[in-house]
């Protein structure tokens, strides 16, 4: 089956928004295709983010459980609790006779536990190494252990790569990148690892960061020669370099001889780089919810059964979707060793 090629999206010429010219900060304006993932990806792509959402689905609640879980400074975490309160991750309720501030993940903020379980499955996949995955899922709907799926909604069939389409949907188009946003240093990766075991923060060292996320994001849309690459995102050789080999490196990419004399190469996705986009497609589905205003940028097809759908993340036994109320955990760790959170319900 082949895949078509991307709809393209004209770039549009930006224009200063006064229609006046500010001292060649126009010339250097780059354009960013609207994408629900990479909205998803900037909220918790930031790793202190990430941890702190992390430990609240482990029932994590105050300020000074999530300091003493995560070794966090105290500056930090109440700047990252503000902006997520600001977000509406969390919201701040009081209690008891005290009325103590606490933080409770709002409906928005439990809905990402599916595209956290799709990572978490990536990276029990692929990055666990020769130990066991960290934590055991078990779902009290069915009272199984689960290893969800990212499946379609419309079918209830896991989702390939191969079998999906996409076209623009109403909220297509490209805005003007943020500045200072794109040039993280990938060295911010490894602070992902902090805390507990996490096979999500493996699966978050790759594509945490924002370029390589979005050279991933390529891939799967089909684009693997440098010079396209380069193009789509007017990204500095250096930096596509770089980003290349890193992927490549992960294994998430291969090289492959496409040209003699002189010897060019273009990047395809290894098996373990498809198997990333399950949990592309449930970060999307999880942005067109939250973040697209309704308008969600790009529509996706699954060949197999016809429909338009979104990435449903579902219990490989029981099919039923997958949310945090109903999980248990098994922790193949000493929770000793990370603070003194252990094993609960999330409920
Ligand atoms: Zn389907
Ligand atoms: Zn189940």
């Amino acid at each position: 089956m082949t895949r078509p090629a991307p709809a393209r999206i004209p770039k549009a010429k930006p224009q200063p928004p006064d229609g006046t010219t500010a001292r060649g900060d126009v010339a250097t304006l780059r354009m960013e295709r609207n994408c629900s993932v990479a909205r998803t990806l900037d909220i918790v792509s930031d790793a202190w983010a990430f941890l702190i959402i992390r430990e609240a689905f482990f029932g994590t609640q105050t300020f000074e459980a999530f300091r003493s879980a995560l070794g966090i400074p105290r500056a930090t975490l109440a700047d990252r609790l503000k902006k997520l309160t600001g977000l509406a991750i969390f919201r701040q309720v009081a209690t008891g006779a005290s009325q103590r501030k606490e933080y409770r993940l709002t409906e928005m903020g439990l809905d990402l536990y599916s595209s956290f379980t799709a990572l978490m499955q990536f990276g029990d996949r692929w990055l666990a190494g020769d130990q066991p995955p960290p934590l055991i899922l078990v779902h009290m709907v069915c009272g199984c252990e689960s290893r969800p799926i990212v499946a379609c909604s419309a079918c209830g069939e896991r989702i390939h790569l191969k079998e999906v389409t996409y076209r623009d949907g109403p909220g297509a188009g490209r805005h003007p990148a943020k500045p200072g946003r794109n040039t993280r240093r990938v060295s911010d990766a490894s602070r992902f690892l902090l805390g507990r075991p996490s096979s999500v923060s493996r699966a978050l060292q790759i594509i945490g960061d924002k370029w390589s996320f979005m050279v991933m994001r390529e891939a799967f849309l089909g684009n693997c020669r440098y010079d396209k690459i380069q193009t789509e995102l007017a990204i500095a050789p250096n930096i596509l370099t770089d980003r290349l080999s890193r992927l490549v490196g992960f294994g998430v990419l291969y090289r492959r001889l496409y040209q003699h004399a002189p010897d060019r190469y273009e990047y395809r996705l290894t098996e373990m780089g498809k198997d990333l986009f399950g949990s592309f497609v449930a970060m999307q589905h999880w942005g067109d919810r939250w973040l697209s205003g309704g308008k969600p940028p790009v529509l996706l097809e699954h060949l197999t059964c016809g429909h338009d759908f979104h990435g449903s993340v579902i219990c490989d036994q029981c099919r039923q979707p997958i949310v945090a109320a109903d999980m248990q955990y098994k922790l193949a760790y000493d929770p000793k060793t990370f603070g003194a959170l252990g094993p609960r319900s999330v409920s």
